[in-house]
């Protein structure tokens, strides 16, 4: 194949490609027909131009943490962002403006050195750009909602080779697509979003053998229908790795264990945590005051790439039969390295002034398992384990879906928008994008 056209491509063949063709999830096999690392917005106007014209499809990626979901890169250039990677922090206007491969755990750093809070997940190395496309929720979420509605204006370059800039006033249908609907629209080149005057939290993880599962999960679901929205929680159970950078009662642990952050005095947020404290004498207790920055860290996920198979599903109310179902599907025995429930309503639940095509989670808890593929016929036994966690808490699931989570290879998400909204995603689409020339890993 020609390449002279794009400045930094890599193809089949080239000593790069196993290289390039990676994902953050190193599960996700990617055969695209080229690999480009864009350094400009003329470099991503020039690769779809490229693209148009010999029939291939654009598929962008940042960091590749959702690679999982798509489905196929066949007739497809991969357009990997990570080089784009600037921010700037406007302190006095709390905005922040990254391009498109800009990590959230350098904006939290940067964004804390100025006093402000960014609504990022529970993951440093997850791009803002993907996250906030399929929605966002992170450790403020039931305070300020998903990251998605505190976008304010969203730069891209389109099928015709526009570089268009959507706000509010310019383009606000298409504006409002982007913010939840996915990437199926354009190479979103860069992103404008609010940050919160917030210097410091209560936050942490205390856990407990996973034995004591039981008691934990009902102390939780009592617990956490008294919580205030400015409490952002999870039940999580834990397999750690047996690796040297985790402190010893970590190490190699099972463990269930509640993580979260509080916004506000640190005296409330302690005796908010008073009734978990006294179940039973954790192995670890890590609540306390902490500058906001260091809740990129808070959850301890991977920050290397690691080869993953997850999946998710939306729960309604804990009841106390859905708490002894998640232990039964998380507890004791899981081979899976986490299953998490968290805790959503709060400003998850309303739909704000002006909000995008995911306004709201109608849910009360988002359910997400995921495994490590690292050893021979561990996809089979993650694979059938998320098949059992699914299968046991079904009964308590919604009929929704949350495209963050969505991460099984070709995965519907149309479930997590009312029909008038999918509708609207779908002209809109229809409009900007008529030969589907972008591929992203959730469809429309
Ligand atoms: C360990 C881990 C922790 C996570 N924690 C959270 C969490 O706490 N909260 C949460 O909400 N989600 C979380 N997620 C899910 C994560 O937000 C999604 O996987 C998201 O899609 C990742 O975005 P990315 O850019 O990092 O990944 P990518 O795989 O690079 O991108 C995902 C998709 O976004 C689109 N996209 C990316 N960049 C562009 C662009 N420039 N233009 C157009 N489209 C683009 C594409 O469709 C792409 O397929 C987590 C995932 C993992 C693996």
């Amino acid at each position: 194949m020609p390449n002279s056209e794009l400045a930094n491509s890599v193809w089949p063949g080239d000593d790069t490609w196993d290289v390039a063709r990676q994902a953050w999830n190193l599960a996700a096999d990617q055969h695209p027909a080229a690999v480009e690392y864009a350094e400009s917005v003329a470099d991503v106007s020039r690769v779809v131009g490229f693209a148009r014209e010999r029939g291939l499809r654009v598929a962008p990626q940042g960091s590749g943490h959702g690679a999982a979901a798509i489905s196929s890169l066949e007739d497809t250039v991969l357009l990997k962002t990570e080089r784009m990677d600037g921010i700037t922090i406007d302190a006095e206007r709390r905005r922040g403006r990254v391009e498109a491969g800009a990590l959230w755990g350098e904006v939290a750093v940067r964004a804390g050195e100025l006093g402000l809070a960014a609504l990022h997940g529970s993951s440093s190395d997850v791009g803002v750009v993907g996250s906030s496309l399929g929605g966002g929720i992170g450790w403020l979420s039931r305070s300020l909602g998903l990251s998605c509605n505190s976008v304010t204006a969203i730069e891209l370059v389109t099928a015709d080779g526009a570089e268009r800039r959507v706000d509010a006033d310019n383009e606000p249908e298409l504006f409002w697509a982007l913010r939840g609907g996915g990437g199926a629209f354009g190479v979103v080149t860069a992103m404008e979003f609010e940050l919160f005057p917030i210097e410091q939290v209560y936050a942490g993880f205390v856990a407990w053998p996973v034995e004591l599962a039981a008691e934990v999960a009902h102390a939780y679901r009592e617990w956490v229908a008294t919580v205030p929205e400015e409490m952002t929680s999870q039940l999580r159970f834990l397999n750690l790795p047996p690796v040297p950078e985790l402190p010893e009662p970590l190490r190699g642990a099972s463990l269930v264990d509640v993580l979260g952050a509080f916004i506000g005095d640190p005296a409330e947020g302690e005796a908010l945590l008073r009734p978990l404290r006294e179940v039973a004498d954790p192995v670890w207790d890590g609540w306390g005051p902490i500058p906001t920055a260091e809740l990129r860290r808070l959850a301890m996920d991977p920050e290397q790439p690691v080869p993953a198979m997850g999946d998710h599903a939306l729960i309604g109310e804990l009841t106390p039969d859905a708490a002894d179902a998640f232990v039964r599907a998380g507890g004791p025995g899981s081979p899976l390295i986490s299953l998490q429930l968290r805790q959503l309503g709060g400003a998850l639940a309303r739909e704000p002034d002006g909000a995008g095509a995911l306004a709201r989670l109608d849910a009360d808890y988002a359910l997400y398992g995921v495994g490590a593929l690292m050893a021979p016929g561990a996809d089979a036994v993650i694979a059938a384990h998320l098949a059992h966690v699914k299968e046991t808490m079904a009964p308590y699931a919604t009929a929704g879906t949350f495209p963050n989570f969505a991460d099984q290879p070709g995965d519907d998400v149309s479930s997590a928008f009312d029909p008038d909204a999918w509708r609207r995603l779908l002209a809109v689409k229809a409009d900007v994008d008529p030969e589907d020339v972008f591929r992203s890993n959730h469809p429309l």
